[in-house]
C-alpha cells in the first residue's frame, strides 16, 4: 500500500514535469517551425531580390551587337568579369537554348552543354517575364537559386540572360538559426525540469505531510494535526482534513464513551443476556450468564449455543425464535450444576427485515418461586394451626350447649379444654404478630444497655414454677459485668424463647446451663440442656417457621412452632446469628452471637 502510494506520488512528480517539458516542446516547436518557415522564406526572397536586381544591372552592361553576332570571346568576358563582381553564376542563351557562353564553364565544355530551352527559368523569360527557378544543380552539386530575363533591342529579341547563386548561404544562415533555436530548447528543457522537480517537490511536500496524516488517521491515531501549509487550495484541504480527523475523534470518544456505558449496563445486570447471531452463534454474554452457566465469555463467542450451554429448552427458544421471530418466552428449570429456575424472555434481532439474530434475557425466578412456594405453606400452615384449636373450641362449645352443661361432673373440664385451646390461640396469634412485625422493614429497636445476667434472672424468675414442676434445675454462667447495646424486650423474648424449649423438651430431673465467651468483639450465648436433644436430620429446619421435630408433643406443650424463627429474626435485627448443636436423647446447645458493647461503641478506626 506504502510502495503503490509512493509510485503514485513519483508518478505525480513525473506528471508535473512532463507537463513543463510538454508546454516548453510545443511552444518551441511552434516557434521554431514558424520562425524556420519565415527565415526560409524571407531570405530566399532577399536573395531573389538582389538576384534580379543584379541581373537587370547586367542586363545594361550587354551590348546588343556582341550578342546579335554571338560573340563567344566578348560573352565568355563579359560574364566572366561580371561573376567575379557579383559572385553569381552568369549564363548567356540564345533564343534557340544554346548556352554561348557561362562564367562557371570553359569554352570547349560550354559546345557539349545541352540545349537550355526547357529550363523552367528560360521558359518564363521566354514568355516576356522573369523566371526563377530553384533546384539542384547536377554540374556543381548543390541547391541553386535561377534567375532568368529576356534580353531584347529595341523589340527584337536577342537572347536570355540566367544568373545562378548557390543557396548554401541561406541554408547556412539558416541551420545555425536552427542549432540556436535546439540550443535553446535543450537550457529550457533542463531548465523545465530543475524547476519543474523543485515545483513538484515544493507542491508535493505538503501533501505528502497530508498522505502521512491521513494514514494515522485511518490507523485510529488522531494525536496529531497537519501544520497548514499555505492559504491556498493545498492549504484549505489540510484545514478540511484536520477538521475531519477532528470530527472523527469526538464521534470515536462518544461512541466509546456510549460503549462504555453500555458494557458497564451489560456486564453489572442481573439478569443473564445472551446475544445470538442469525446462525444460531454466540455473539456475546454478560457476567450473568457466565455465573449461571459456569462459562467464559472469550470462550464462548463465535461458537454454537449448544456447544458452550448445554440446554437443550433454552436451545429449541433460539431455534423457534429464529425460525418465526416472534418473541419468546419460557420458564426453564436448570437442574445442574444447582437447581434453579429461570424465566427466559427471547426477543427477535431484525436486520434490514429479515431475522439477524436474537437476544435473550434470562431472569433466576428461583427466589421468586420459593418465596412465593412459602407463602402458600405459611398460610397452609396457619389455616392448619388455627383450625385445630378452633375446631376443638366449636366442638366443646356445642357439646356444653347440647347439655353437657349440666354435667357437673365433665363441664368444668369442658371449659378447661376450651380455655387451654383459646390460650394456645391467643399464643399463636400473638408469635405471628410478633413474627410479622419482626419481618417487617419498618421494625424499630430501642437499643439500650443492658445487663445480659441480670436479663436473663429475670426470665428465669418468670419460669420458676415450670422448672418445678419439670423438676428441671437451671444455671446462670453469665458473667455479672456482661453489657450489650440491645432491646430490652427483644432479648427478654429470645431469654424466654430459649428457656421455654430448653425446660419443655427436657427430662425429669434434667439440668440447663446458660454461659457465655466473648471473642472478635461478639458476645457469644449458649444455652445448654439436658434434654432429649434433636435428630440430626432435622437440625437444619428446626429455625423455619412451624417447623416441629414432634408435632404432636410440641402441640401438647403449647409449642406453636414458631418461637426459634422469632430468635432467628430478633438475633439477626441486633446483626447477630443463631446456631444449635445437638445429640438426640443427650442434649441441645442453642447459641446466639450479638455484638459486643464495647466493639459497638468503639470508636471508629481510621484507616
Ligand atoms: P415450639 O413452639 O414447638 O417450641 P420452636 O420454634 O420453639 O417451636 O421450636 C421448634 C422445634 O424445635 C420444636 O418443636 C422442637 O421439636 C425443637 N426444639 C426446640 N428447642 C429444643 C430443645 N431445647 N430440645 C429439643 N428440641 C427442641
Amino acid at each position: 500500500m506504502a510502495i503503490d502510494l509512493n509510485m503514485r506520488i513519483k508518478s505525480f512528480k513525473l506528471k508535473l514535469i512532463f507537463s513543463y517539458i510538454f508546454v516548453i516542446l510545443l511552444s518551441f516547436g511552434l516557434i521554431a517551425f514558424f520562425l524556420d518557415k519565415n527565415l526560409e522564406e524571407n531570405s530566399l526572397h532577399n536573395v531573389q531580390n538582389s538576384l534580379i536586381t543584379q541581373a537587370k544591372l547586367i542586363e545594361n552592361q550587354i551590348v546588343p551587337e556582341g550578342l546579335k553576332k554571338e560573340d563567344v570571346n566578348y560573352l565568355e568576358t563579359l560574364s566572366k568579369t561580371l561573376s567575379l563582381k557579383t559572385k553569381c553564376r552568369i549564363t548567356v542563351i540564345n533564343i534557340q537554348g544554346k548556352v554561348l557562353a557561362d562564367s562557371e564553364k570553359p569554352r570547349e565544355e560550354i559546345i557539349h552543354m545541352e540545349n537550355h530551352l526547357n529550363r523552367p527559368e528560360v521558359i518564363t523569360a521566354l514568355s516576356g517575364n522573369i523566371g526563377i527557378d530553384t533546384r539542384y544543380s547536377p554540374t556543381l552539386k548543390i541547391d541553386m537559386l535561377y534567375v532568368a530575363l529576356l534580353l531584347t533591342d529595341k523589340n527584337e529579341t536577342l537572347g536570355i540572360l540566367r544568373l545562378a547563386l548557390p543557396l548554401e548561404s541561406v541554408q547556412k544562415t539558416l541551420s545555425t538559426t536552427r542549432k540556436t533555436v535546439f540550443l535553446g530548447l535543450f537550457f529550457s528543457l533542463v531548465l523545465a525540469f530543475v524547476l519543474g522537480s523543485i515545483a513538484a517537490s515544493r507542491v508535493i511536500k505538503p501533501i505528502n505531510r497530508m498522505i502521512n496524516a491521513s494514514r494515522k488517521f485511518s490507523e485510529g491515531d488522531f494525536s496529531r494535526r497537519i501544520i497548514q501549509p499555505s492559504q491556498d487550495e493545498i492549504g484549505e484541504l489540510a484545514a478540511t482534513l484536520n477538521k475531519m480527523a477532528q470530527d472523527i475523534e469526538n464521534k470515536i470518544k462518544e461512541i466509546r464513551a456510549q460503549n462504555q456505558k453500555l458494557a458497564a449496563i451489560f456486564n453489572s445486570m442481573i439478569e443473564g443476556v445472551i446475544i445470538i447471531d442469525k446462525a444460531g452463534r454466540i455473539v456475546s454474554i454478560n457476567q450473568a450468564v457466565e455465573k449461571i452457566f459456569g462459562v467464559v465469555k472469550g470462550d464462548a463467542a463465535g461458537k454454537i449455543f449448544l456447544e458452550v450451554i448445554r440446554n437443550n429448552d433454552i436451545a429449541e427458544v433460539i431455534s423457534a425464535i429464529l425460525k418465526k421471530g416472534e418473541p419468546v418466552s419460557a420458564e426453564l428449570t436448570l437442574i445442574y450444576p444447582v437447581r434453579r429456575i429461570f424465566e427466559v424472555n427471547a426477543t427477535p434481532i431484525f436486520d434490514n427485515d429479515t431475522i439477524g439474530g436474537c437476544l435473550l434475557v434470562i431472569h433466576d425466578i428461583t427466589e421468586i418461586r420459593r418465596l412465593e412456594t412459602m407463602r402458600r405453606d405459611f398460610v397452609a400452615n396457619v389455616s392448619h394451626e388455627l383450625k385445630t384449636p378452633l375446631t376443638s373450641i366449636k366442638g366443646f362449645v356445642e357439646t356444653l350447649l347440647e347439655g353437657a352443661l349440666d354435667d357437673k361432673e365433665n363441664n368444668r373440664n369442658f371449659l378447661k379444654i376450651i380455655q387451654n385451646h383459646a390460650e394456645r390461640l391467643n399464643s399463636l396469634v400473638e408469635d405471628l404478630l410478633s413474627l410479622s412485625y419482626l419481618e417487617s422493614k419498618e421494625t424499630i429497636l430501642n437499643k439500650e444497655s443492658l445487663n445480659l445476667r441480670l436479663q436473663l434472672e429475670e426470665v428465669i424468675s418468670g419460669f420458676k414454677s415450670q422448672l418445678k414442676k419439670m423438676n428441671v434445675a437451671i444455671k446462670n454462667d453469665l458473667p455479672a459485668g456482661i453489657s450489650i447495646n440491645a432491646d430490652k424486650n427483644r432479648i427478654e423474648q429470645v431469654f424466654t424463647n430459649l428457656i421455654d424449649n430448653a425446660i419443655k423438651f427436657n427430662k425429669e430431673k434434667g439440668s440447663i446451663r446458660v454461659y457465655s465467651r466473648e471473642a472478635n468483639g461478639k458476645i457469644e450465648v449458649f444455652v445448654e440442656d439436658s434434654g432429649i436433644g434433636i435428630p440430626e436430620k432435622d437440625i437444619p429446619r428446626v429455625f423455619e417457621r412451624f417447623y416441629r421435630v414432634d408435632k404432636a408433643r410440641s402441640r401438647e406443650l403449647g409449642g406453636t412452632g414458631l418461637g426459634l424463627s422469632i430468635v432467628k429474626h430478633i438475633i439477626e435485627l441486633h446483626n447477630g446469628s443463631v446456631g444449635v448443636e445437638s445429640v438426640e436423647g443427650l442434649g441441645s446447645k442453642f447459641w446466639f452471637t450479638l455484638p459486643s458493647f464495647k466493639a459497638e461503641t468503639k470508636p471508629p478506626l481510621n484507616i
